[in-house]
């Protein structure tokens, strides 16, 4: 699924809570964090008419980031990071990271009909290769949906919590953007 959608929904997990803004951008980005591993689309592209090519996309994207170990890792990290509430900071973005592996199961088939399959016990176990039979295309409607239902959450959330991810860039384009909120639809 695309990083914008897991974002949102990494954002919806923490929205609520009475936390921080750095404890709420790290929930948010848990719920990215499993998608480091396609930067190598970067280095594959490159170097595909290379006489070396590095196809570190095709070979680590779906391996690297998504399992256990790296959630793992992720979650200790928003532990360590957290300023207050670290205990439930950390579990947040555990189950940030786990929306993010559920959303990739229900809808990250390529066009192609690949499945990447999820190796979720990496680096404990080669053994277990998530898939899920029904799953949809990366541009299928699901998706668009899910994405625009988010958006919707993430409007309301803004409005009745008083806080929106642009928290994470400025905190007066935050106030600003739940003040005109409040000021058109009331306050909640
Ligand atoms: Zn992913």
């Amino acid at each position: 699924m695309h990083v914008g959608t897991h974002f949102f929904a990494g954002w919806m997990v923490g929205v609520a809570p009475d936390l921080g803004p750095r404890e709420r951008a790290l929930i948010a980005l848990a719920g990215v964090a499993p998608d480091l591993d396609g930067l190598g689309l970067v280095v594959e592209t490159v170097t595909a008419d290379s006489p070396h090519p590095l196809p570190w996309y095709s070979l680590y994207h779906h391996v690297l980031g998504h399992n256990l170990g790296f959630a793992l890792l992720v979650t200790l990290a928003s532990f360590v990071l957290a300023r207050r509430r670290a205990a439930r900071t950390a579990t947040l973005a555990f189950a940030s990271f786990h929306l993010h592996l559920l959303f990739d199961l229900a809808g990250s088939r390529g066009t192609d009909g690949e499945q990447w399959p999820i190796p979720y016990l990496l680096p404990f176990s080669q053994g277990l290769q998530l898939t899920w039979s029904g799953q949809w295309t990366l541009g299928a409607w699901q998706n668009t949906l899910l994405t625009s239902v988010l958006l919707v959450a993430t409007v309301w959330a803004a409005w009745r919590f008083g806080r929106s991810p642009l928290a994470l860039v400025s905190a007066r384009a935050d106030e600003a953007v739940v003040r005109a909120l409040r000021g058109r639809f009331g306050y909640p």
